[in-house]
């Protein structure tokens, strides 16, 4: 195989309890991406549409977690890029992540897969490194592995996948704000008091439990984030109308994605989530800000072939 065409998801990271260590991938909204093999050495972005973003390999989270690959194979040609940007930079569903991910994903299929979802995960965490000053995994690790992960260390890098309830469906709201992932990190606590911290892992807890077994109503109870929600939250207009909107509309729960500005809620069903991303909507149509929603069954695949 010389050249392969790819769908890379869109991700929520944190999913309400799971502060940089939880995520999970979508189905909906994703970037397209073709990868070619070359005789030249190295990486060369050929052709970006739908965002405004650097095609310099070194800029480019795909070129970046490209060249971590490289770096550990014996292959001794190199790749093409062109990458279909649907994801809008800085929204919270994890742009970056697709790029980084699909770019190495598809380079290993291209290779014929000489390398773990692990390692692919450590070499697209560099390109998390260009976008956001940290090597993050809790968007490429489910944007690869597909439908939840958790990052249970970094150190020694360790991803558990978790099994995803057959009838979870994703509503994905994007106010059109713009949030810097440094400014919604900086204005964080670094310190947690024990009775938080009790709360914030019986939560997480919870919400594994929920989703292995099953059970609805434990995701929904387990959807709590009581460290970074109510710091984070203040940044984007509206949040509480939105997510006490789509609790009255039927959803299990819901919290900021990533680091926002996107607010998503989680479904027991499509006809749920629908009625869900409606009442988002109003909310956001009646207090006059512009949006893109997105409703979205768990994607349990990650990075596929198109
Ligand atoms: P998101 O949370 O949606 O991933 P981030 O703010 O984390 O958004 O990352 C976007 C940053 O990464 C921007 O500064 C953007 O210019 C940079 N970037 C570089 N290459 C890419 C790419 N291929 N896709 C998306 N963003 C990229």
């Amino acid at each position: 195989m010389e050249e392969i065409k790819v769908f890379c998801p869109a991700t929520i990271a944190n999913v309400s309890c799971g502060f940089d260590v939880l995520g999970l991938a979508l189905d909906a909204v994703g970037d397209v991406m073709i990868v070619r093999k070359t005789a030249k050495k190295g990486i060369k972005i050929t052709n970006i549409i739908g965002q405004d973003l650097p095609l310099a390999t070194e800029k480019n989270v795909a070129g970046v977690a490209g060249l971590a690959l490289l770096e550990k194979s014996d292959y001794s040609g190199g790749f093409e890029i062109e990458i279909d940007k649907r994801i809008k930079p800085g929204s919270g569903i994890g742009s970056s992540a697709a790029s980084s991910s699909g770019a190495v994903w598809a380079m290993n299929e291209l290779l014929g897969q000489p390398f773990s979802n692990l390692e692919l995960v450590q070499f697209a965490m560099q390109g998390e490194k260009l976008a956001s000053q940290v090597a993050h995994a809790d968007n490429v690790a489910p944007a690869i592995y597909g439908g939840f992960t958790l990052v249970r260390s970094y150190n020694p890098l360790d991803i558990v996948s978790i099994p995803t309830p057959d009838e979870l469906f994703a509503t994905v709201i994007h106010p059109q704000i713009e949030i810097k992932t440094s400014d919604s990190r900086k204005i964080l606590k670094t310190k947690l008091t024990l009775e938080t911290g009790i709360r914030q892992w019986g939560n997480l807890g919870g919400l594994i439990a929920g989703l292995f077994q099953e059970d609805y109503e434990l995701i929904g109870r387990s959807l709590e984030d009581h460290v970074v929600e109510p710091i984070r939250s203040i940044l984007i207009p509206g949040f509480d109308d939105i997510t006490s909107g789509a609790k009255q509309a039927g959803a299990l729960g819901s919290g900021i994605s990533g680091s926002g500005p996107s607010i998503f809620a989680l479904s027991q069903g499509e006809v749920t989530a629908e009625k869900v991303a409606e009442a988002m909507h109003q909310t956001y149509k009646s207090i006059g800000i512009d949006f893109d929603i997105h409703v979205s069954k768990v994607n349990t695949q990650g990075v596929k072939p198109l």
